[in-house]
């Protein structure tokens, strides 16, 4: 548990952390977020991470809450204050507080809430298993590419998975094309060695581990393609793996109930995950 959780200037006690009714976020989802991940106290991509909140909030013509150095002072102090070593940062901006309207207020000023939560390594056996994945439609807006606080096809999909057993749901967009996960990007290596991942578009959030994995991958020599694959074209490959600042790399070994590959995660999977939690920090 976050112990004390920034909001809009003050250090507070977790049982006191509040935000007005009126905020635009709980009214409208009219906010952006990021969470970004902490090894041994440090923040990893901070940098693309701090961009990535930028580039939404301006496409959202939303104001900065602080500058940037502040901004990084405060999510070190959040850190600090929760004893977190390993786990992540949340940080959520909204247009701030006003009286309900559907236009934009002229006089609110942004609201800013930060926490930061120890989490536990993903068990070895969920690693040695993989993990299973469904399918679901992909229900969301055009501009997946801003991490908006409006997640609730997100958390539909995600629900369903868990329903049905599977760690995460995979959303296919009406081509029958993967977009993402719920919250993760999605991967596949084909029969003939490639491995794909859907290009960085309006059509999904380019995720910060997605950009340092496709870095590792170049650097390893792999065949990568960024492109649209579809689900059938998932179901047949030889591997599949899943990206997010939350959980690095997880292979995923089943897909709608059968079997990825030979039913186990892949090597090439195996090897990227051990060369970014290498380069993050987290290797053995
Ligand atoms: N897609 C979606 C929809 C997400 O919510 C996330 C997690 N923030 C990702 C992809 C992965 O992005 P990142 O690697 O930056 O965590």
């Amino acid at each position: 548990m976050s112990r004390i959780i920034y909001v809009n200037g003050r250090y507070q006690p977790y049982a006191e952390a509040k935000v007005h009714v009126e905020d635009r976020g709980y009214q409208f989802a009219d906010g952006v977020y990021e969470a970004i991940a902490a090894v041994k106290g440090q923040l990893v991509d901070e940098e693309r991470h701090l961009d990535r909140l930028d580039r939404s909030l301006r496409e959202l013509r939303m104001a900065q809450p602080m500058e940037r150095a502040p901004l990084m002072l405060v999510m070190r102090e959040v850190i600090r204050r929760n004893g977190v070593r390993n786990g992540y940062v949340y940080l959520q901006v909204t247009r701030g507080v006003a009286r309900r309207d559907h236009v934009f207020p002229l006089h609110a000023r942004p609201g800013l809430v930060i926490f930061a939560r120890s989490k536990k390594p993903t068990p070895q056996a969920v690693l040695d298993r993989g993990i299973a994945v469904v399918s679901v439609p992909d229900i969301r807006w055009k501009r997946r590419d801003i991490k908006s606080l409006s997640l609730l096809p997100n958390v539909l999909a995600k629900q369903a998975a868990k329903e049905q057993g599977a760690f995460e749901a995979w959303l296919v967009d009406d081509e029958g094309f993967v977009t993402e996960g719920s919250a993760t990007n999605a991967w596949i290596i084909t029969g003939d060695g490639e491995l794909v991942t859907r290009d960085a578009s309006n059509a999904i959030l380019n995720g910060v581990t997605r950009r340092a994995v496709l870095e590792l991958a170049a650097e390893q020599g792999l065949r990568l393609v960024e492109r649209a694959f579809t689900l059938e074209e998932a179901k047949a490959a030889r591997e599949a793996f899943i990206t997010s600042t939350t959980n690095h790399i997880l292979p995923v070994t089943r897909l709608d109930g059968g079997a990825i590959g030979d039913g186990k995660p892949g090597e090439t999977t195996k090897r990227l995950r051990a060369l970014y939690l290498d380069a993050i920090g987290l290797g053995v």
